[in-house]
């Protein structure tokens, strides 16, 4: 009996990673059709999309874009029905027609479409990982209730996902293991003084040695505040708390990331830096595809590197280890300051160095006022909410000039 069709709903379609899903889906057109696709704003991008991939649905959050789609679509005569507004993400991702959801919307934006699609027990594959990190208890408690199977795409947690035995299913325990491993590239700055680091322009940050990602993900890893999110993220995939979680950096960006087991042996999942294996990886699940990608000259690669982090030149990742060890609502609030602070980077607002300390200082003032909020979707909401407001106010602490002015009077007192 030929295997049945599945419907894709693509969130995020025009980002990295949603081009890299349609690439690798357009490889299987017996296997998967596309049902949706969304994005912001971008009109050009989806209509491009919506020409090759001919979803019955695209969605843009924009209205106007969404206007300028319609009558794009109407001209070429590609039918294909126009939605618009947040709501109608949350609506595609939980529609009856939909059969795999793939959530790859960066930030906090994509947390209520996850939602919708965990709730009504779709196949989801996580990529975006900020819902995760501000609401993983939440998504996972969800997923049990609905039978939803998550799939991480993030390339670590699904190189862990495939090191772990065939019946693991995330959320649970997995059995026999002493350690979750994560590679990091150690991103554009590894060799860089904190003299550098601290006067490192946007263009530099967003420059990964090995990766070709959204501009987001681009600047947590330089300042590894990437890993930080994702130790945070394996925690609620994979139920371990931090002792049983470390990081390596590993320059070549080959090996994924590993699982130490109790007997000693650790099993890794390596490939080229290319995010079509794990999405590959995750659509075919429990089976194979083809994703484009080939396999890897190991002997031309020669040798891989392995190192510690340095947590002084990149304080992002303590920070982070030290909210999933606060755990309520400190991740939630790392996620939220970190996302203003790399907006307000990107924007040439402030240094990288203030990335850190403006997350530093708003964890630490949001948990005086939040340390008993639930985990609930309300009260998450609100002290994301909260945390966005307090960056926003604060601002003027952490701008290039008011550390310019605290440097000269640190260095004329
Ligand atoms: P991009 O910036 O390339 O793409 C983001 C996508 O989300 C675009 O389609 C964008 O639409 C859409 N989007 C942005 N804001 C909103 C919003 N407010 N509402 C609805 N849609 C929105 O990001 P990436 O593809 O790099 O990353 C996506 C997620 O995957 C991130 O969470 C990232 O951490 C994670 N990830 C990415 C990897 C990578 O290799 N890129 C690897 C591992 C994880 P528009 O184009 O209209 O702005
Ligand atoms: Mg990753």
């Amino acid at each position: 009996m030929p295997a049945p069709m599945r419907r894709l709903v693509v969130l995020g379609a025009t980002g990295s990673v949603g081009r890299s899903t349609l690439d690798v889906a357009a490889r299987h057109p017996q296997r998967l059709q596309v049902f949706a696709l969304t994005a912001a704003r971008d009109a050009d991008g989806l209509l491009e999309l919506c020409r090759l991939h001919k979803p019955s649905i695209a969605v843009l959050v924009d209205e106007a874009a969404a206007l300028k789609l319609r009558a794009a679509l109407t001209a070429e005569e590609i039918p294909c029905e126009v939605l618009t507004g947040a709501a109608a993400l949350s609506e595609v991702a939980a529609a009856g027609e939909a059969d795999i959801v793939m959530s790859a919307i960066v930030g906090a934006a994509g947390l209520l479409p996850t939602l919708a699609a965990v709730r009504a027990g779709k196949q989801t594959l996580i990529a975006n990982k900020e819902p995760l990190v501000m609401a993983g208890r939440l998504l996972m408690r969800e997923a049990a209730r609905s039978g939803a199977c998550i799939l991480p795409i993030d390339s670590e947690h699904n190189a862990i996902f495939q090191c772990l035995p065939p019946d693991y299913r995330c959320g649970e325990s997995p059995r026999g293991v002493r350690k979750l491993l994560l590679t990091a590239s150690g991103g554009p700055f590894r060799e860089w003084s904190a003299e550098q680091i601290a006067a490192a322009t946007p263009a530099e940050a967003v420059r990964h040695p090995n990766w070709s990602m959204g501009q987001k993900i681009s600047v947590d890893s330089a300042t590894l505040m990437n890993k930080g999110l994702e130790l945070i993220e394996a925690s609620m995939l994979y139920g371990v708390d931090d002792t049983q979680l470390d990081v390596v950096i590993h320059p070549e960006s080959v090996i994924h990331s590993l699982v130490e087991y109790v007997d000693g042996s650790l099993l890794a999942q390596l490939g080229q830096p290319d995010m079509r294996v794990p999405i590959a990886h995750a659509l075919a699940w429990p089976e194979r595809w083809e994703s484009g990608v080939g396999g890897l000259d190991l002997a031309a690669l020669g040798r891989f590197r392995f190192e510690s982090p340095d947590l002084e030149r990149f304080p992002c990742l303590g920070l982070a280890r030290a909210a999933l060890r606060a755990g309520g609502h400190a991740p939630n609030l790392l996620n939220a300051a970190n996302e203003i602070a790399v907006e307000r980077f990107l924007n040439g607002h402030i240094g990288l160095s203030q990335i850190a300390q403006m997350i530093a200082a708003c964890v630490d003032a949001g948990l005086g006022v939040h340390a008993l909020q639930s985990d609930e979707l309300e009260a998450t909401l609100a002290v994301d909410a909260w945390a966005r407001d307090w960056c926003l106010r604060e601002l003027p602490r952490f701008s290039k000039t008011a550390t310019l002015h605290a440097e000269s009077a640190r260095l004329h007192a």
